[in-house]
């Protein structure tokens, strides 16, 4: 008999969006944060490019991609590392520095990955509370003991969408021990790119690492690639984990022309946002609540879990797949990818009738 590792026998596998319809019904979905926009062509150029030479082993250093990155942010080319989507670094990072016996922190509805790269470590998985979905700095703080060995923030939050400001991530990092080490995710973070709440500064501390993804603003999902702003010394350690050549040629290629074309990013950035702002107010008009958001998602929160279920099934009905947050802790909420402009009215007209027919009950 194979014997898998104890701590594998407890661990859950990360639960993707689920998305089976009836037979005959065409799918919106809406499930995954996808961008609503196909990524720059001189992207998709540069990807379909780069497969002729796909024989050959990709740079394992990223130059190019490091490169141009470190000039669009403005930021040192040597302390980025990339990697196959962003979850690939955050594994790796918890890996690296927490294992049995020592505790992952976050708060209550952080990234559901969050919970699954503990497990991988085999360290404890510790949330602390928030405030009205936004994440409390003071609550990770008192929520820290001897085991702490790093602490998980996204933000924006998913599912949550809400930002915490700059001001506060210095405070959270001022009160941990030098020993822990601080994850700032930053996977929606292109969605308001304020300079003065950027925080990559905090990384020359040197336990602080700020993470960023290709799959969002700049739509590469599929080609799964993510970077980080990491110091030297925890880039060490990730070099000992993760496997060489980890991200193909293509990707490489796609996400370099992708992150030169800043236009076309701030115009996805810009659609977005606005199709969100009128999809939300929409929403709220109906009577539905939609915590502030700046994501490319919006969370709705329904009046309880029955509410959030019916108005799920009435949805996927008409083939709209929206994610169901009861295994984020929020059974009474669903969460809306932003998509296409017509998919968003339709999810509005049902939601619409829905919520009338429910008063009408
Ligand atoms: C979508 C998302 C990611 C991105 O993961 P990739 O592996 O880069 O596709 C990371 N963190 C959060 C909070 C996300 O919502």
């Amino acid at each position: 008999m194979l014997k898998p590792q104890p701590r594998l026998s407890a661990l859950a596998p990360y639960t993707l969006a689920r998305t089976e319809l009836p037979d005959g019904v065409s799918q919106i979905a809406l499930n995954q944060n996808e961008s609503a926009f196909p990524p720059s062509p001189r992207a998709v150029e540069a990807g379909a490019e780069a497969l002729r030479d796909a024989r050959f082993y990709p740079d394992p250093e990223v130059p190019r991609l490091r490169n141009a990155i470190a000039e669009e942010y403005g930021i040192d080319w040597e302390d980025i590392v990339c990697g196959a989507g962003s979850m690939d670094l955050i594994a790796t990072l918890v890996t690296c520095f927490a294992g049995p016996g020592d505790v992952v922190l976050s708060s209550d509805y952080g990234y559901a990955f969050f919970r699954t790269a503990a497990g991988i470590a085999g360290a404890q998985y510790v949330t602390a509370p928030e405030n009205d979905f936004q994440v409390s700095v003071e609550a990770l703080i008192d929520a820290v003991d001897g085991h702490t060995r790093v602490v998980l923030v996204a933000n924006p939050g998913n599912p949550t969408g809400t930002r915490i400001s700059r001001a506060d991530l210095v405070r959270l990092r001022d009160a941990l021990p030098d020993h822990i080490l601080l994850v700032i995710d930053e996977a929606y973070g292109e969605f308001r790119d304020v300079p003065a709440e950027r925080t990559f500064d905090l990384v020359a501390r040197g336990n602080t690492v700020v993470l960023r993804t290709f799959s969002k603003a700049y739509g590469l999902a599929g080609m799964r690639v993510g970077w980080g702003l990491v110091p030297p010394q925890v880039q060490a350690e990730m070099r000992k984990l993760m496997a060489p050549n980890n991200i193909g040629c293509a990707a490489q290629a796609a996400a370099e022309a992708a992150v030169r074309d800043q236009a076309y990013m701030r115009m996805v950035v810009r659609e977005t946002t606005d199709r969100r702002n009128r999809f939300a107010a929409r929403l709220r008009t109906i009577g539905l609540s939609v915590p502030p958001c700046e994501t490319n998602f919006v969370l709705i929160r329904f009046a309880d879990a029955d509410a959030a279920h019916s108005a799920d099934a009435a949805l996927r009905v008409r083939g709209v797949v929206l994610r169901p947050m009861g295994g984020f802790g929020l059974p009474n909420c669903l969460r809306a990818t932003i998509g296409a402009e017509d998919d968003m009215t339709t999810t509005g007209d049902i939601l619409t009738a829905w919520f009338e027919k429910e008063m009408a009950a």
